[in-house]
C-alpha cells in the first residue's frame, strides 16, 4: 500500500476513534519514514533490539508499541522510550517492567494480553489469571506501570464466525477486567484500550469494539 493510501486508512480509522498501529517489524527504517512523513506516528515492533535500533535512527516523537512476546531480560532495551507494551502475560514480566521504568524515572503504559485463540502458539492470560494479576496491581506493587487495557489475537483461520466470537470474548473479558481495575482510582482515568485486529481481521475487530488495530502486511507488504 502506498503512503497516501495508508494515510487514508488511518483517517478512516480515526473517524471511528480507532488508533492505527503500523506494524513495521522486519521492515527497514526507510519504510517507516515514508509513513511518518504522511503523519503516521504509531509503529509496532516485536523485537526489543530491532525497536531500539529504529528508535535511534528515526524521529523521537514516534510512539513505539511492543507487540510480541517479551523476554524479561530484554525489557531494558526499550524501557527508556517505549510508548505501550501490548504483551504483558505474567506478574514476573510486570515486575521487570516496573523496575526498568523506575530506573528510567518514568512510568510505562501496558496492556494485558488475553488468550482468545485456539492455537497454543498464541500466548496470553485466561480471565482468572488476569483477575489475579489485576488484584496484585490494585495492591500498588507496580507503581511505575499503568495498565491501559487489553490485547488479544484471534485464531488464524478463514472461519470469520470463529474470529468474531473470539473478539467478542476479548471485549467482554476486557469489560469485566476494566471494572476490577476501575476500583483503583489510579487506573480509571481513561477508557480502556482494546488492541485487537490485524491485516486479515481488523474490520471484524472494529465491529466488535476494538479501538486499536495492529496492521503490518496490509501496509508494508508481506514479510
Ligand atoms: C505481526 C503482528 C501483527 C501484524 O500482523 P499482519 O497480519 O501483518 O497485519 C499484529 N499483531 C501482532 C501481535 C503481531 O505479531
Amino acid at each position: 500500500m502506498s503512503a497516501a493510501s495508508a494515510k487514508i486508512l488511518q483517517e478512516e480509522l480515526e473517524k471511528k476513534n480507532v488508533t492505527l498501529v503500523a506494524v513495521s517489524k522486519t521492515k527497514p527504517a526507510q519504510m517507516i519514514q515514508e509513513l511518518y512523513d504522511v503523519g503516521i506516528k504509531d509503529f509496532g515492533e516485536n523485537r526489543p533490539q530491532e525497536m531500539a535500533e529504529k528508535y535511534e535512527l528515526l524521529a523521537k516523537d514516534i510512539k513505539w508499541h511492543m507487540i510480541g512476546n517479551l523476554q524479561k531480560n530484554k525489557v531494558k532495551y526499550i524501557a527508556p522510550f517505549v510508548h505501550l507494551i501490548h504483551s504483558v502475560t505474567s506478574a514476573a514480566l510486570l515486575k521487570t517492567i516496573n523496575k526498568e521504568a523506575a530506573k528510567n524515572e518514568r512510568d510505562i503504559d501496558v496492556l494485558i494480553q488475553i488468550k482468545i485463540a485456539e492455537e497454543d502458539s498464541k500466548s496470553g492470560l485466561d480471565i482468572e489469571e488476569a483477575k489475579e494479576l489485576i488484584k496484585e496491581i490494585n495492591e500498588g506493587i507496580y507503581p511505575h506501570v499503568n495498565v491501559r487495557g487489553y490485547m488479544g489475537m484471534a485464531t488464524f483461520t478463514d472461519d470469520k464466525d470463529q474470529v468474531r466470537s473470539e473478539f467478542k470474548e476479548l471485549k467482554s473479558t476486557g469489560d469485566t477486567l476494566a471494572q476490577l481495575l476501575g476500583q483503583n482510582e489510579n487506573y480509571s482515568d481513561s477508557d480502556p484500550v482494546l488492541s485487537m485486529g490485524m491485516s486479515g481481521d481488523y474490520k471484524i475487530a472494529i465491529e466488535e469494539g476494538a479501538n486499536m488495530v495492529r496492521i503490518g502486511s496490509l501496509l508494508f507488504g508481506s514479510r
